[in-house]
């Protein structure tokens, strides 16, 4: 007969086929209506708060691959902090000021900088930035990221701008801002100062030169200054030396030609050694003794060393430079200074110092009071203050005999001073907006002091101590010394910028040149509160300031033009959203987590703008990820075409893929990622989601409050506890921020665990049982219990899929993202009988293989069509113990085969497979197990004795005929 209405066969309305690009904005559009984030703040309106807070993205522009790894992320680590107990709002963020959407606009309108209109120019900009924010929400909100979307920040915004124009009056009301004369990092292709986060390295090829400064002015050594360790250690060899270079160059090296009409001094240092060379050519030149080879080399020359004296040998120590001084390209005596900065790794361990055009330059040119000369524009043109007026309105960067590097060393050739020159590919900044390289130029900018005093230290050292109190991860030892690094060496950060798009500079300057004196316009912040920054540019000066003149030398006052470095924007958030929005206050963990990139972005700019103004870090955590690559681990780029668009995965796969490869993946490297791979993870949550649509469907007739079973036995209590452990596991990797491995160990759980192993036990028991009995009842508490925390456990991640079957789950219940997050009981204990249950887990390994081997050759069909006996005692008798752990029936049951039995086997075979036909076993036409017990009863006269207590069952109710 057919028996194949008597079976439980599983019932579910959870498909195989997700749909995902179907069924996902269907489930956004359920969360909207409902309110679901609003439900969640009030659902733990009285909890501890934990915030993180979002570093905002550019408002530029469609999302890419790289939002999605950040935006998922964040979102798990929200979603998981609310599930366990936290009021963890998500207030996201973007980033509205700056070039790129000039440079978009500039292009847009086909103008250039100059013909720029400012008033409706800004207009413009905003339009163009609300455009993004509007379309980038739609697409963070389709990766279903939840948070306060109707209320996000913008930098922008009024309210934000105020802060930010704020946060800068503060600090200069503490004095750490100044504004001066000083080389800054300028791209002369966008006009504009830049700061150290704007600067990316290539690759550049230059003209490295060498120069010969002719030795203008002796020295007159008082033997005391020789000082010690030296070799010149007798006036006759100073008088020796001195002698020697009188008719000597001092030879410096240089990439950058350009910068020697700026040219104010040559460091040296004063503890190495130098030599004489005197060249065949009849020069003498003075390089460092560690230089001499390449120097020699390169410049192709051929000659001797001098010999300083008889007792000092070939060599003197730099520190007898102090005093000498030479003449530069343009014929100034220019003086020798000591500089630790010297080093001996290229050019020949004398340097040219031009204060105007480098960092180091600038602080040496300040302590010895030298000159901050910078001829140059701000598109780079040598101005009419260079030497040489042939060379006035010469771009300083252009390659070939019309640029500026070429004009200068056709002077040095001609004016017998260029001694060797070669070229050279180095590791050069340029702009990371328009990628062109850079200039350093000496400007008027307004600058943030980081050795400004404050308190009783300084404001770096004040950084350097709150990033040791800061936790950093992945690594902490790594991320702590990366950015400390940073700061540690970080210039004064550049504050201005010449152009139009940003939060304007409030301050009011005194027209008088030769003053300098500048006020922070003390009505800026409201009026640019109630109208929007546009107002300063709008606003005359009565309307910003009491103040009529300078206070110092009663000239007019005028108002600033410049603008705010973007960064200062994002950096100011925390004071612009965390300390302006009550909601957000008082937490005790305040975590960012962005890309590895941000140690000299974001984190580093809101660390700095957070110790001037707070004296502490506005974070307490840090995270930071790695970046999206491609299959191969190359960058992922528009020529190499291997750019992996989210908006295609999503609209071919759905945004769960997305959320399953990113919550999968070590964040703490570069993520790969191409077609073929997400191919991959789509299998991956297939599984899974198979796994779910099982559970599901086993439990459709269970009810637990009549239906559980409380004293769980055997297979079905270790289950129970290896769910505990994998929540336990789970959780622990959460708090450590690992949540590849909490996904990693939920994915195997579902695959090889529930799936293989005991998911596939329990069909049988499951399908073929009496609805109530016993067995299959334990085995649904069971499967209750792993349905209710997978899920819950799920949602972080697999946000869609989860809330998809926690609705079929538990009806009622409200979202899954209102429930509490498992909790383990046993705290990662091992099971008491743990080593048995591996023992049979190997076993069932074992079993497997024998009857793999017989399928093959065709003797053994389906598993249950086995007959297993394992040896009794011999070489394994230690495991007899083991065996006898499970009854013979257990075993039957978890190897799924006819029939297990002890006895003594021959030879060293532990395990032999047979037939259960051998053992006199048929198949049964329900269950299609073989049993010794088949065609008992003539009513059923194919059905084993287990199938006939089911159906005479049913006969009873009358559900079955026969
Ligand atoms: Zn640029
Ligand atoms: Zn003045
Ligand atoms: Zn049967």
């Amino acid at each position: 007969m057919d028996y194949s209405k008597t079976v439980n066969l599983p019932k579910t309305d959870f498909p195989m086929k997700a749909e995902l690009p179907k069924r996902e904005p269907e489930r956004l559009k359920k969360w909207e209506e409902t309110h679901l984030y609003e439900a969640m703040q009030e659902n733990r309106k009285d909890a501890d708060l934990f915030v993180l807070h979002d570093g905002p993205p550019y408002a530029n522009g469609n999302i890419h691959i790289g939002h999605v790894l950040n935006k998922v992320l964040k979102d798990i680590v929200v979603k998981y902090k609310a599930m366990t107990g936290f009021r963890a709002p998500y207030v996201p963020g973007w980033d509205c000021h700056g070039l790129p959407i000039e440079n978009a606009l500039i292009k847009e309108k086909k103008i250039n900088k100059q013909m720029i209109d400012r008033l409706p120019f800004r207009k413009d900009a905003a339009a163009y930035a609300q455009k993004y924010i509007d379309l980038q929400r739609e697409e963070f909100k389709r990766l279903g990221i939840l948070g306060e979307w109707t209320n996000p920040y913008i930098t922008m915004a009024k309210d934000y701008s105020a802060t930010v124009v704020q946060v800068f009056r503060e600090l200069s009301e503490k004095r750490l801002i100044v504004r001066h004369k000083k080389p800054v990092w300028w791209c002369a292709s966008c006009e504009t100062a830049l700061a150290e986060a704007e600067i990316e390295y290539q690759d550049r090829q230059d003209t490295a030169i060498y120069v010969a400064f002719p030795i203008q002015e002796s020295f007159i050594l008082k033997l005391s200054d020789v000082g010690q360790p030296s070799s010149v250690a007798d006036i006759e060899s100073i008088r020796s030396l001195a002698k020697l270079l009188k008719q000597s160059s001092i030879v410096i090296w240089t990439t950058t030609p350009w910068t020697l009409p700026a040219n104010r001094a040559i460091a040296y240092n004063s503890q190495e050694y130098y030599v004489a060379y005197k060249a065949t050519t009849g020069m003498t030149y003075i390089v460092a003794e560690k230089r001499l080879d390449a120097f020699v080399k390169t410049c192709q020359l051929q000659g001797e060393l001098l010999r300083i004296s008889d007792t000092a040998g070939y060599h003197f120590l730099g520190s007898l430079f102090q005093g000498v001084s030479a003449v530069n390209i343009e014929g100034r005596s220019v003086p020798l200074l000591s500089a630790d900065f010297v080093t001996m790794d290229t050019g020949t361990g004398l340097v040219h110092i031009a204060p105007g055009h480098g960092e180091e330059d600038y602080r040496l040119g300040i302590r010895q009071g030298l000159e901050l000369f910078s001829p140059v524009d701000e598109r780079g043109l040598y101005t009419s203050e260079v030497f040489n007026p042939e060379w006035v309105g010469r771009f300083v960067l252009k390659i070939g005999d019309e640029g500026a590097n070429n004009k200068v060393i056709a002077y040095l050739m001609a004016h017998q001073k260029l001694v060797g020159q070669e070229s050279l590919t180095h590791s050069y900044p340029h702009c990371w907006r328009c990628h062109n390289p850079l200039i350093t130029r000496g400007t008027e900018q307004y600058f943030l002091q980081i050795d400004s005093s404050l308190g009783s230290s300084t404001l770096r050292q004040a950084l350097l101590q709150q990033i040791d109190q800061t936790t950093w991860s992945p690594s902490h030892a790594q991320g702590k010394d990366r950015i400390g690094g940073m700061v540690q060496k970080r210039p004064d950060w550049c504050l201005s910028r010449q152009r139009h798009w940003g939060t304007p500079i409030p301050t009011l300057l005194c027209s008088n040149k030769e003053c300098g004196q500048w006020i922070v316009a003390e009505k800026a912040e409201d009026l640019i509160r109630s109208k929007g920054s546009d107002a300063w540019f709008e606003s005359k000066i009565e309307e910003l300031t009491d103040q009529r003149v300078c206070l110092k030398c009663k000239a007019p006052l005028q108002k600033e033009n410049d603008i705010l470095d973007v960064w200062f924007d994002s950096g100011a958030s925390f004071e612009a959203v965390l300390h302006r929005r009550d909601y957000l206050k008082g937490s005790k963990d305040v975590m960012y987590l962005e890309g590895s990139d941000q140690h000299r972005g974001w984190f580093q700019v809101s660390l700095i703008l957070s110790v001037a103004l707070n004296a502490k870090a506005p974070f307490t955590e840090v995270l930071t990820h790695g970046f999206v690559v491609d299959g191969q681990g190359r960058k992922m780029s528009k020529s190499l075409g291997n750019v992996v668009a989210p908006q295609q995965i999503i609209k071919e796969y759905g945004a769960e893929i997305l959320r399953f490869w990113v919550a999968s993946s070590n964040y703490a490297e570069d993520i790969r990622l191409s077609p073929d791979l997400i191919k991959v993870y789509a299998e991956g949550y297939r599984k899974i989601r198979n796994t779910l649509r099982y559970l599901l469907g086993n439990l459709s007739d269970f009810d637990p409050s009549l239906h559980s079973v409380r004293d769980l036995k055997g297979l079905d209590e270790w289950v129970m506890f290896e769910l505990d452990t994998l929540v336990y596991r789970v959780r622990r990797h959460c708090e450590s921020r690992l949540f590849h491995s909490a996904m990693n160990a939920i994915s195997e759980f579902c695959g090889t665990f529930l799936s293989s192993f005991y998911l596939d036990i329990l069909k049988d028991q499951l399908y073929t049982l009496k609805i109530d009995s016993v067995e299959r009842r334990s085995a649904q508490t069971v499967l209750y219990a792993v349905t209710d925390t997978l899920l819950k456990m799920l949602a972080p991640f697999l946000s869609f899929t989860a809330e998809e079957g926690w609705e079929l789950f538990k009806k009622d219940a409200g979202s899954i993202f209102l429930q509490e997050f498992p909790k383990s009981i046993y705290q990662g204990k091992a099971h008491p009988d743990e080593q048995k249950w591996i023992f049979v887990q190997n076993r069932k390994d074992l079993v497997n293989k024998l009857i793999e081997e017989k399928r093959k050759t065709n003797a053994l069909g389906k598993s249950n069509e086995a007959w297993v006996t394992f040896r009794k005692t011999g070489k394994i008798d230690i495991l007899s113990n083991k065996l006898n752990f499970l009854s013979p029936e257990e075993w039957e049951k978890i190897l799924m085969v006819s029939k297990v039995n002890f006895e003594e086997l021959p030879g060293d075979s532990a395990v032999l497979v047979r037939h259960a036909q051998e053992a006199g076993h048929k198949k049964c036409a329900r269950c299609w197990n073989w049993r010794s017990d088949v065609g008992q009863t003539t009513a059923f006269p194919d059905a084993c004795g287990r199938c006939v207590t089911v159906l005479n069952d049913l006969s009873e109710k009358g559900l079955v005929r026969n």
